[in-house]
């Protein structure tokens, strides 16, 4: 037992080395691939409930890797995270996106708000308001075109020490969304001193929503009350389905954001439903 009990260890040993010489390739290859222009910005559209106007729409970003292909995100968010490489990538996505909203207003399009993902590594940055409203002069974008989302799968302490950050980002005009709310440490005590305007039900709570043995409606039911009664609007994510829209509907939700009334496209098929929203 005792043997066998070193094998596994050399096993795991071998196995972590392997790891890490991985983590380091996809590290250098993420860093070749931001500045060779390799990242791609898709936009997922989000729709008002009721009556299915645009409402705006999620940044999100992938790579389009020269060998293998469209990678997803979740794949390398993590990575950019732990080697610092998130600084360099959110940075060009947002300057990405700003372009981009400048390229569709002088197109003549009634652009919604954009919403930019912001890691949690970076809400602490000091100089990270002043960055932003820079790429919003850079490309003469009003701020009131982006908007951020932080996720809620944070710890409250470190949510609470963003609270400056945010305050500086409504003052400049920038909204805030809390996204994947129901995952982390919500309480209402500290939901109360965020300076945000809009909340995210993650989509793990939408996915039952309508199924018959579905244990959801409840918790969606009183996040809706919660948020409103804060004055915050809410946007389901991970709508697959009509029934989720109308229980959502019913529940007085505002928004949906999700495969049923749109999957992440890239730029130029975005301009199109925009085009299409604002009767050109
Ligand atoms: P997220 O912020 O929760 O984004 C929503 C994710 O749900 C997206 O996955 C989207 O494609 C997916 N989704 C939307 N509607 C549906 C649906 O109806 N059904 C299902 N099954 N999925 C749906 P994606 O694009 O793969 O992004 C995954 C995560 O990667 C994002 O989750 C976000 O946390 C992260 N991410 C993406 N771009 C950035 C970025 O620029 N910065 C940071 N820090 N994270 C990013
Ligand atoms: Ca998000
Ligand atoms: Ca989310
Ligand atoms: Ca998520």
């Amino acid at each position: 037992a005792k043997n066998k009990g070193k094998n596994c260890y050399q096993a795991y040993e071998s196995s972590m080395a392997t790891r890490i010489a991985e983590e380091y390739t996809v590290q250098e290859d993420l860093r070749d691939a931001i500045q060779d222009g390799e990242l791609v910005v898709y936009y997922q559209p989000k729709y008002s409930t009721r009556d299915r106007q645009l409402t705006g729409a999620e940044a999100l970003v992938r790579w389009e890797h020269p060998d293998k292909g469209m990678i997803p995100p979740d794949q390398f968010i993590g990575i950019a995270e732990r080697s610092g490489l998130i600084n360099d990538l959110e940075s060009w996505v947002l300057d990405s996106v700003c372009a981009q909203i400048r390229r569709w207003l002088d197109m003549g399009l009634e652009v919604p708000p954009i919403s930019v993902n912001l890691s949690a590594i970076r809400i602490h940055n000091e100089d990270l308001p002043e960055r932003t409203q820079a790429c919003l002069d850079k490309h003469g974008v009003a701020a009131s075109y982006l908007m951020f989302e932080i996720t809620e799968s944070l710890a409250v302490r470190e949510i609470l020490r963003a609270v400056e950050a945010l305050k500086r980002f409504s003052a400049m005009g920038v909204r805030v969304a809390l996204d994947d709310f129901g995952t982390g440490h919500s309480s209402l005590s500290y939901l109360r001193q965020l300076p945000i305007q809009q909340l995210k039900i993650d989509r793990s709570f939408i996915k039952d929503l309508g199924a018959c043995d579905g244990d959801h409606v409840e918790i969606v039911r009183s996040i809706i009350g919660l948020a409103h009664a804060l004055r915050l609007r809410v946007v389901a994510e991970g709508v697959e389905t009509e029934q989720q829209m109308a229980f959502l509907d019913s529940l007085d939700c505002d928004e949906v954001q999700g495969f049923l009334m749109g999957r992440p496209v890239p730029a130029a098929a975005f301009g199109e439903v925009v085009a299409q929203q604002s009767g050109r």
